[in-house]
């Protein structure tokens, strides 16, 4: 296997404990030919990696994992940045995007209703009002932020999940209009839509996004796709990566991305 792994976190966030320097030799170890780190810039004080970032010492880490790596498998510099539609400008205030190979906007809470990955907010509200609106809120971030990658469509589930609640439904015929709307837009912005293999391991056993919104995306043209395991500890690294280049070839892609300097590079899926 040659796979390339585009939602990789270290040390560096404090929801995850592996340095990028030990993830690169497990990289190795696993014949991975990419790893695309990224650290979360989190600026809503609700978030638990609120306030964690430190430019500096992840710099560093990097640093120390490309020595590491010597050449044997590409280490690739990402950010996680959390609602980057309301707080894109703080961020670009802490940190020069040009020094990073993407940036990946991540979609973990709704305004006005709180963050949706755990299972608090499904317990007091109605649940598919919550997804709407994620739904609806994701659409305004990708129209606008400065972002390579949007990361796991759908983690919405997960704290479904968590809360006991139905999670196997299909959104895609609950709100066609607004779903393609992302769609198109990530197609237009040059924006890779992730395939998050986190959820694979979790409760909800399904990708983020799930096959039928990746399905549409292919359908409606789109190309640009990255595979991401979103690994933050052990035994989950890397994991589900070879069941998402398969489920992304069934679909009927042929390539998967990485990015360098911020600009998209294809890799023949095989
Ligand atoms: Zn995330
Ligand atoms: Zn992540």
């Amino acid at each position: 296997m040659n796979s390339i792994d585009m939602h990789v976190h270290t040390s560096d966030s404090p929801d995850a404990d592996i340095p990028a320097w030990r993830l690169v030799k497990k990289g190795i170890e696993n014949n991975l030919a990419g790893i695309g780190f990224v650290a979360h810039l989190d600026l809503n004080p609700e978030d638990f990696c609120y306030g964690s970032f430190n430019a500096g010492t992840y710099d560093e880490s990097i640093t120390r994992a490309r020595i590491e790596s010597g050449g044997r498998v590409s280490v690739m510099k990402g950010l996680e940045v959390g609602e980057p539609h309301i707080y894109e400008e703080q961020a670009k205030k802490l940190v020069d995007y040009s020094n990073y190979d993407f940036i990946t906007g991540a979609l973990h809470s709704v305004k006005g209703i709180g963050m949706i990955l755990g299972s608090e907010v499904y317990k007091d509200g109605d649940p598919f009002k919550i997804v709407e609106e994620y739904y609806s809120e994701t659409l305004r971030m990708v129209e606008v932020s400065d972002i390579d990658i949007l990361a796991h469509l759908g983690l919405f589930r997960r704290g479904l999940a968590l809360a006991g609640l139905k999670y196997d439904f299909n959104e895609l015929q609950l709100w066609p209009e607004t779903i393609d709307n992302i769609l198109r837009v990530l197609i237009e912005r040059g924006i890779a839509l992730e395939l998050n293999t986190s959820g694979l391991r979790r409760k909800e056993k399904v990708t983020y996004p799930t096959p039928a919104i990746l399905e549409r995306f292919r359908g409606l043209g789109g190309t640009l796709v990255t595979v991401g395991s979103d690994t933050h500890r052990e035994p989950h690294v890397f994991f589900g990566l070879e069941r998402g280049a398969a489920l992304l070839l069934k679909t009927g892609f042929r390539e998967v991305n990485t990015f360098l300097g911020r600009v998209p590079k294809a890799f023949e899926l095989t």
